[in-house]
Protein backbone atom coordinates (compact mmCIF):
# COMPACT_ATOMS: atom_id res chain seq x y z
CA UNK A 1 0.00 0.00 0.00
CA UNK A 2 1.25 3.44 -1.00
CA UNK A 3 1.79 5.76 2.52
CA UNK A 4 2.25 9.20 2.81
CA UNK A 5 5.94 10.93 3.62
CA UNK A 6 4.29 11.54 6.79
CA UNK A 7 5.98 9.27 8.75
CA UNK A 8 9.31 8.54 7.22
CA UNK A 9 9.93 12.48 7.50
CA UNK A 10 9.39 12.71 10.88
CA UNK A 11 11.85 9.65 11.38
CA UNK A 12 14.11 11.43 9.31
CA UNK A 13 13.96 14.71 10.92
CA UNK A 14 14.48 13.13 14.60
CA UNK A 15 16.97 10.84 13.03
CA UNK A 16 18.97 13.60 10.67
CA UNK A 17 18.88 11.99 7.67
CA UNK A 18 17.10 12.13 4.66
CA UNK A 19 14.82 10.24 2.35
CA UNK A 20 15.31 10.04 -1.03
CA UNK A 21 12.46 11.21 -3.91
CA UNK A 22 13.97 9.46 -7.14
CA UNK A 23 11.90 10.81 -10.08
CA UNK A 24 10.52 7.92 -12.59
CA UNK A 25 9.74 8.09 -16.13
CA UNK A 26 8.40 4.41 -17.13
CA UNK A 27 8.55 1.19 -15.92
CA UNK A 28 12.59 0.33 -16.00
CA UNK A 29 13.03 3.40 -13.51
CA UNK A 30 10.75 2.04 -11.15
CA UNK A 31 11.43 -1.35 -10.79
CA UNK A 32 14.92 -0.08 -10.42
CA UNK A 33 14.75 2.22 -7.64
CA UNK A 34 12.35 0.06 -5.86
CA UNK A 35 14.38 -3.19 -5.80
CA UNK A 36 17.60 -0.64 -4.68
CA UNK A 37 15.23 0.91 -2.21
CA UNK A 38 14.39 -2.99 -0.97
CA UNK A 39 17.96 -3.87 -1.44
CA UNK A 40 18.95 -0.97 0.85
CA UNK A 41 15.76 -1.52 3.69
CA UNK A 42 15.40 2.59 2.31
CA UNK A 43 12.36 4.45 2.76
CA UNK A 44 11.60 6.02 -0.61
CA UNK A 45 9.22 8.50 -2.02
CA UNK A 46 8.82 8.09 -6.06
CA UNK A 47 8.65 11.32 -7.80
CA UNK A 48 6.40 11.73 -10.88
CA UNK A 49 6.47 15.44 -13.01
CA UNK A 50 3.82 15.98 -14.93
CA UNK A 51 5.66 15.83 -17.96
CA UNK A 52 6.75 12.20 -17.07
CA UNK A 53 2.81 11.37 -16.15
CA UNK A 54 2.10 12.52 -19.55
CA UNK A 55 4.46 10.37 -21.02
CA UNK A 56 3.18 6.95 -18.74
CA UNK A 57 -0.08 7.97 -20.64
CA UNK A 58 -2.05 9.48 -17.01
CA UNK A 59 -1.72 9.33 -13.68
CA UNK A 60 -3.82 6.47 -13.39
CA UNK A 61 -1.76 4.54 -15.45
CA UNK A 62 1.38 5.75 -12.71
CA UNK A 63 -0.72 4.58 -9.72
CA UNK A 64 -1.37 1.21 -11.26
CA UNK A 65 1.90 0.16 -11.95
CA UNK A 66 3.01 1.31 -8.94
CA UNK A 67 0.66 0.04 -6.79
CA UNK A 68 0.93 -3.24 -8.96
CA UNK A 69 4.74 -3.61 -9.27
CA UNK A 70 4.84 -3.48 -5.44
CA UNK A 71 3.27 -6.26 -4.90
CA UNK A 72 4.78 -8.28 -7.78
CA UNK A 73 8.53 -7.67 -6.63
CA UNK A 74 7.43 -8.19 -2.66
CA UNK A 75 8.44 -4.53 -1.74
CA UNK A 76 8.53 -4.22 1.69
CA UNK A 77 9.85 -0.87 2.21
CA UNK A 78 7.93 2.08 2.68
CA UNK A 79 6.66 3.29 -0.76
CA UNK A 80 5.07 7.34 -1.12
CA UNK A 81 4.08 7.95 -4.65
CA UNK A 82 4.51 11.68 -5.21
CA UNK A 83 3.22 14.50 -7.74
CA UNK A 84 6.69 16.43 -8.28
CA UNK A 85 5.87 20.19 -9.07
CA UNK A 86 1.87 20.27 -9.65
CA UNK A 87 0.02 22.75 -11.10
CA UNK A 88 -3.18 22.74 -8.61
CA UNK A 89 -5.10 20.84 -11.76
CA UNK A 90 -2.61 18.60 -11.78
CA UNK A 91 -2.59 18.07 -7.92
CA UNK A 92 -6.41 17.35 -8.31
CA UNK A 93 -5.92 15.25 -10.93
CA UNK A 94 -3.45 13.10 -9.00
CA UNK A 95 -5.31 13.07 -5.59
CA UNK A 96 -8.03 11.61 -7.86
CA UNK A 97 -6.05 9.27 -9.60
CA UNK A 98 -4.53 7.52 -5.91
CA UNK A 99 -1.30 9.08 -5.19
CA UNK A 100 -0.22 9.34 -1.62
CA UNK A 101 1.10 12.69 -1.80
CA UNK A 102 1.30 15.66 -4.18
CA UNK A 103 3.48 18.72 -4.70
CA UNK A 104 2.02 22.45 -4.98
CA UNK A 105 4.38 24.22 -6.62
CA UNK A 106 3.05 27.71 -6.64
CA UNK A 107 6.53 29.40 -5.88
CA UNK A 108 5.57 31.34 -9.81
CA UNK A 109 2.57 32.95 -8.28
CA UNK A 110 2.33 35.96 -5.97
CA UNK A 111 2.32 35.14 -2.81
CA UNK A 112 -1.47 35.87 -1.83
CA UNK A 113 -2.22 33.69 -4.61
CA UNK A 114 0.08 31.03 -3.29
CA UNK A 115 -1.37 30.76 0.02
CA UNK A 116 -5.04 30.60 -1.53
CA UNK A 117 -4.24 27.59 -3.43
CA UNK A 118 -1.83 26.03 -1.08
CA UNK A 119 -5.16 26.42 1.64
CA UNK A 120 -7.45 25.19 -0.70
CA UNK A 121 -5.15 22.11 -1.24
CA UNK A 122 -4.02 21.39 1.84
CA UNK A 123 -7.80 20.83 3.03
CA UNK A 124 -8.35 18.62 0.20
CA UNK A 125 -5.38 16.46 0.61
CA UNK A 126 -6.02 16.10 4.28
CA UNK A 127 -9.64 15.28 4.21
CA UNK A 128 -8.55 12.55 1.55
CA UNK A 129 -5.48 11.18 3.63
CA UNK A 130 -2.48 12.59 1.45
CA UNK A 131 0.57 14.63 2.32
CA UNK A 132 1.28 17.82 0.52
CA UNK A 133 4.48 19.44 -0.28
CA UNK A 134 5.08 24.04 -0.96
CA UNK A 135 7.17 25.73 -2.41
CA UNK A 136 8.41 29.07 -1.79
CA UNK A 137 10.91 30.59 -3.63
CA UNK A 138 11.48 29.47 -7.33
CA UNK A 139 14.15 26.76 -7.78
CA UNK A 140 15.08 27.09 -11.03
CA UNK A 141 16.84 25.36 -14.10
CA UNK A 142 19.89 25.54 -16.65
CA UNK A 143 17.63 26.62 -19.16
CA UNK A 144 17.63 30.23 -17.30
CA UNK A 145 21.03 30.78 -18.41
CA UNK A 146 23.71 31.88 -16.26
CA UNK A 147 22.72 31.92 -13.03
CA UNK A 148 25.26 32.12 -10.35
CA UNK A 149 22.88 30.76 -7.96
CA UNK A 150 19.49 29.61 -7.70
CA UNK A 151 16.86 31.67 -5.97
CA UNK A 152 16.41 31.98 -1.86
CA UNK A 153 13.69 31.47 -0.39
CA UNK A 154 12.25 34.66 2.18
CA UNK A 155 11.96 33.30 5.47
CA UNK A 156 9.06 34.87 6.81
CA UNK A 157 7.12 33.48 3.27
CA UNK A 158 8.66 29.75 3.96
CA UNK A 159 6.92 30.43 7.67
CA UNK A 160 3.64 31.50 5.98
CA UNK A 161 3.21 28.76 3.73
CA UNK A 162 4.31 25.95 6.28
CA UNK A 163 1.83 27.18 8.68
CA UNK A 164 -1.16 26.74 6.15
CA UNK A 165 -1.13 23.24 7.60
CA UNK A 166 1.57 21.29 4.29
CA UNK A 167 3.54 18.73 5.70
CA UNK A 168 6.37 19.13 3.83
CA UNK A 169 8.55 22.28 2.64
CA UNK A 170 10.56 23.07 -0.11
CA UNK A 171 12.49 26.17 -0.14
CA UNK A 172 14.80 27.76 -2.55
CA UNK A 173 18.28 27.78 -1.26
CA UNK A 174 20.52 28.57 -3.97
CA UNK A 175 19.92 25.15 -5.96
CA UNK A 176 18.48 24.38 -9.01
CA UNK A 177 17.42 21.91 -11.42
CA UNK A 178 19.01 20.46 -13.66
CA UNK A 179 23.47 20.20 -14.09
CA UNK A 180 24.71 22.74 -11.94
CA UNK A 181 26.91 25.64 -14.15
CA UNK A 182 30.69 25.91 -13.28
CA UNK A 183 29.85 29.43 -11.48
CA UNK A 184 27.16 27.85 -8.84
CA UNK A 185 28.04 29.81 -5.76
CA UNK A 186 26.96 26.69 -3.72
CA UNK A 187 24.26 26.19 -1.40
CA UNK A 188 22.81 29.22 1.07
CA UNK A 189 23.42 27.50 4.53
CA UNK A 190 22.32 31.12 5.83
CA UNK A 191 19.15 30.85 4.19
CA UNK A 192 18.86 27.16 5.67
CA UNK A 193 19.36 28.03 8.87
CA UNK A 194 16.96 30.91 9.02
CA UNK A 195 14.30 29.11 7.82
CA UNK A 196 14.32 26.40 9.95
CA UNK A 197 14.67 28.63 12.88
CA UNK A 198 11.19 29.86 11.83
CA UNK A 199 9.70 26.43 10.72
CA UNK A 200 11.05 24.05 13.48
CA UNK A 201 10.09 20.22 13.13
CA UNK A 202 8.97 20.53 9.09
CA UNK A 203 10.67 18.35 6.70
CA UNK A 204 12.41 20.80 4.33
CA UNK A 205 13.07 19.35 0.88
CA UNK A 206 16.21 20.24 -1.36
CA UNK A 207 15.44 20.05 -4.75
CA UNK A 208 17.75 19.45 -7.80
CA UNK A 209 19.77 17.10 -5.22
CA UNK A 210 22.08 16.15 -8.76
CA UNK A 211 25.29 17.54 -8.85
CA UNK A 212 25.16 19.12 -5.53
CA UNK A 213 28.73 18.37 -3.85
CA UNK A 214 28.27 15.28 -1.28
CA UNK A 215 29.72 17.84 1.73
CA UNK A 216 27.13 20.56 0.55
CA UNK A 217 24.07 18.17 0.70
CA UNK A 218 25.36 16.18 4.21
CA UNK A 219 25.43 19.66 5.74
CA UNK A 220 22.04 20.58 4.37
CA UNK A 221 20.68 17.39 6.13
CA UNK A 222 21.98 18.19 9.29
CA UNK A 223 20.50 21.42 9.13
CA UNK A 224 17.23 20.24 8.65
CA UNK A 225 16.61 18.61 5.38
CA UNK A 226 14.81 15.81 4.81
CA UNK A 227 13.94 14.67 1.46
CA UNK A 228 16.26 15.05 -1.24
CA UNK A 229 15.08 14.56 -4.89
CA UNK A 230 17.11 13.36 -7.33
CA UNK A 231 16.20 12.99 -11.09
CA UNK A 232 18.83 13.81 -13.75
CA UNK A 233 21.69 11.87 -12.05
CA UNK A 234 19.88 8.59 -12.65
CA UNK A 235 18.70 10.17 -16.50
CA UNK A 236 22.70 11.14 -16.67
CA UNK A 237 23.60 7.31 -15.57
CA UNK A 238 21.23 5.59 -17.48
CA UNK A 239 22.29 7.49 -20.75
CA UNK A 240 26.00 6.75 -20.13
CA UNK A 241 25.28 2.87 -19.80
CA UNK A 242 23.16 2.62 -22.68
CA UNK A 243 25.10 4.55 -24.84
CA UNK A 244 28.50 2.48 -23.91
CA UNK A 245 26.14 -0.69 -24.73
CA UNK A 246 25.08 0.58 -28.14
CA UNK A 247 28.88 1.97 -29.13
CA UNK A 248 30.48 -1.20 -27.88
CA UNK A 249 27.93 -2.80 -30.96
CA UNK A 250 26.15 -5.25 -28.18
CA UNK A 251 22.75 -4.62 -30.13
CA UNK A 252 24.29 -6.29 -32.96
CA UNK A 253 25.66 -9.63 -31.21
CA UNK A 254 23.02 -11.90 -31.16
CA UNK A 255 19.49 -10.86 -29.08
CA UNK A 256 21.41 -7.93 -28.12
CA UNK A 257 18.39 -6.01 -29.64
CA UNK A 258 15.71 -7.40 -27.09
CA UNK A 259 14.95 -4.47 -24.98
CA UNK A 260 15.18 -6.49 -22.29
CA UNK A 261 18.87 -6.96 -22.71
CA UNK A 262 19.39 -3.44 -24.26
CA UNK A 263 18.31 -1.80 -21.37
CA UNK A 264 19.22 -3.72 -18.62
CA UNK A 265 22.76 -1.89 -18.45
CA UNK A 266 21.18 1.38 -18.33
CA UNK A 267 18.43 -0.21 -15.10
CA UNK A 268 21.60 -1.58 -13.75
CA UNK A 269 22.86 1.90 -13.27
CA UNK A 270 20.35 3.70 -12.13
CA UNK A 271 20.00 1.24 -9.56
CA UNK A 272 23.81 1.85 -8.64
CA UNK A 273 22.88 5.66 -8.68
CA UNK A 274 20.00 4.88 -6.55
CA UNK A 275 22.46 2.98 -3.46
CA UNK A 276 24.87 5.85 -3.63
CA UNK A 277 22.67 8.26 -2.88
CA UNK A 278 20.81 6.21 -0.37
CA UNK A 279 23.98 5.72 1.85
CA UNK A 280 24.90 9.79 1.10
CA UNK A 281 21.29 10.51 2.97
CA UNK A 282 21.61 7.86 5.41
CA UNK A 283 18.30 6.39 5.17
CA UNK A 284 19.74 2.78 4.46
CA UNK A 285 18.53 0.45 7.00
CA UNK A 286 15.32 3.44 7.96
CA UNK A 287 12.83 1.39 6.49
ZN1 LIG B 1 12.18 20.22 -8.03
Amino acid sequence: MLVTTNDMLRKAVEGHYAVAQFNINNLEWTKSILLACEEKKAPVILGVSMGAGKYMTGYKTVVAMVNAMVDSLGITVPVCLHLDHGDYDACLACIEAGFSSVMFDGSHLPIEENIAKTKELVALCHEKGISIEAEVGAIGGEEDGIIGRGECADPAQCKLIADLGVDLLAAGIGNIHGIYPANWEGLSFETLEAVKALTGDMPLVLHGGSGIPDEMVRKAITMGVAKVNVNTECQLSFAAATREYIEAGKDRQGKGYDPRKLLAPGAEAIKQTCREKIDLFGSAGKA
